[in-house]
């Protein structure tokens, strides 16, 4: 199955959180976006691995993902070694996606700057034809997606461009709401987390208004780059 557009997240509901209004938009457009989620999210001090995978599914239903795979690393503890690359390379390989999206390149849970540059780094080797994985017992062919778009999470980073999301704004926050373990549910007796109130939706909001405002959207999710990118044409600016 070839994907055009593959996110990469640490943790289950990273996506959600930070970029699945951009998903949406290109799914509605016609594209076909997988998630692959690092770790299960062991570590989170809500909820538990079983209800973190129903939970994601449901996201998935509400996003309109073709593809899901958790790789199981450690949450909190993996590290940026050949063990881990290989994994998100026969990933890479195995979808072809032109575009992967990444997690913030620094962030308040070091898991994400992390994983940002596991991914970068992996998506590199993927371009190279003497570094060989491969899937269910068939060598896999190199490929180098177009470019590494990361999104930002938690901690401010200027994006180097920003996606109007406005029309998705409603399912993005249906799709954060099925980690109901997770976030705002006024029935949870789970205890309390920076992200578990009703102000953190709001947060969200308010972060995605900001993005929104120079190009008079009253949505956009941004994202940094790591190469210059060009556009089309100077009417393809917003
Ligand atoms: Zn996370």
């Amino acid at each position: 199955m070839k994907l055009d557009i593959l996110a990469f997240a640490a943790h289950p509901d990273d996506i959600e959180l930070a970029a699945s209004g951009t998903l949406m938009k290109h799914i509605a457009a016609g594209a076909k976006v997988g998630i692959v989620d690092l770790t299960q999210g062991e570590l989170g001090s809500r909820g538990t691995i079983e209800t973190r995978y129903e939970e994601a599914k449901k996201a998935d239903e509400i996003m309109g993902i073709s593809y899901r795979v958790n790789l199981k690393m450690d949450d909190g503890f993996f590290e940026i070694n050949e063990k881990n690359k290989r994994l998100i390379v026969e990933q890479i390989r195995r979808f072809q996606p032109s575009i992967v999206i990444a997690n913030s390149i620094t962030d308040r849970h070091p898991d994400h700057g992390r994983a940002s540059q596991l991914v970068s780094e992996s998506c590199f080797l993927s371009g190279l034809a003497k570094f060989q994985t491969s899937w269910e017992s068939i060598l896999q062919e190199k490929h180098r997606p177009n470019a590494v778009y990361h999104y930002i999470q938690d901690r401010f980073i200027k994006p180097d461009f920003v996606v109007d999301v406005s029309e998705f704004v409603d399912r993005k926050i249906e799709a954060i709401k099925a980690y109901s373990s997770q976030f705002y549910n006024p029935n949870s007796t789970e205890p309390v987390t920076p992200i578990s109130g009703e102000e953190f939706i709001e947060f969200l909001k308010g972060r995605m208004r900001d993005f929104g405002r120079d190009i008079s959207a009253e949505f956009a999710e941004g994202f940094t780059v790591e190469r210059t990118i060009g556009v089309r044409n100077l009417y393809d600016i917003d």
